[in-house]
């Protein structure tokens, strides 16, 4: 990744931070570009100092297209976007307000396209590569009791990323995504986690029997991202310790 610039949104923490962490320490000039602009800062002097590379932390809030272009704009060349901003909104469909329906698709599947689509015009014609970070959720009802947005949204991540590979194949673009399994992060608390026999529950479909690390998902990324996969295109690569095997 030595040369190449690199955009990961939600970067501040979890996977985005992992992701961030392993293209730094592959060489690439990185911008983590997250809503929570003091912890994303933090994160980027984190990982500047461990890797040697240089990151840099934005403001950004995927769900407004303005901001998107200003940071498209401000960046002036990107080779790597990584849309991996996303939240779990967990409610039964009945409970479901039209605010939480909105908001989830707003943050997990329009501010993907907002980002790939200004990020694009920067990649058009010279190349580059986006990964989305979809889920098994796009796959399987993980909790079809709570979670029709956010499996909504991910199985949507993975109709963006195939439409996009297609079309912008002849820019130069390739498009993927990683589906990642339970992983070890906040958001797991946020969809129930809090309880260790939750957890259990969770390794116990899992037949790796175990939670993911972010790093392991980061390794993903960072193939799909590198020259190696440079046949690669409209691709879900899943890693998911065998969930959905
Ligand atoms: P996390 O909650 O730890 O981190 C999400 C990050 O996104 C935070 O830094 C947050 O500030 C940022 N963010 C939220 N809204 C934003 C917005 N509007 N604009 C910009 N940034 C915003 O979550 P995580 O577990 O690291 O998840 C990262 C991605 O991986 C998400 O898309 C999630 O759906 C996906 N995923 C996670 C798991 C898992 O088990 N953790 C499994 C499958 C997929």
């Amino acid at each position: 990744m030595d040369g190449k610039v690199a955009v990961v949104t939600g970067g501040a923490q979890g996977i985005g931070a992992a992701i961030a962490t392993t293209l730094a320490e592959r060489g690439a000039t990185v911008v983590i570009a997250d809503i929570r602009h003091d912890a994303a800062a933090a994160k980027a002097e984190e990982i500047e100092q461990r890797s040697g590379s240089r990151v840099r932390a934005a403001r950004l809030d995927v769900t407004d297209p303005e901001a998107v272009r200003a940071l498209a704009g401000s960046c002036g060349r990107v080779d790597v976007v990584v849309n991996n901003a996303g939240i779990a909104t967990s409610a039964p469909t009945f409970e479901l307000t039209d605010e939480a329906w909105r908001r989830t698709l707003d943050i997990n599947l329009s501010g993907p396209f907002h980002v790939s689509r200004e990020f694009g015009r920067l990649m058009r014609g010279r190349g580059g590569a986006i990964v989305n970070i979809s889920s098994i959720a796009a796959f399987k009802a993980t909790r079809p009791e709570v979670h029709v947005g956010y499996d909504v949204t991910k199985a949507g991540i993975i109709g963006l990323t195939r439409t996009l590979a297609a079309e912008w194949a002849r820019e130069g673009i390739r498009v993927n995504a990683v589906a990642p399994g339970y992983t070890n992060t906040g958001i797991l608390r946020e969809v129930g986690a809090e309880s260790p026999e939750t957890v259990e529950a969770w390794k116990a479909q899992v037949p790796q029997h175990r939670l993911i690390e972010p790093a392991e998902i980061a390794e993903a990324v960072a193939f799909l991202a590198s020259p190696a996969a440079s046949a690669v295109t409209g691709h879900v690569l899943l890693a998911d310790a065998g969930y959905t095997a």
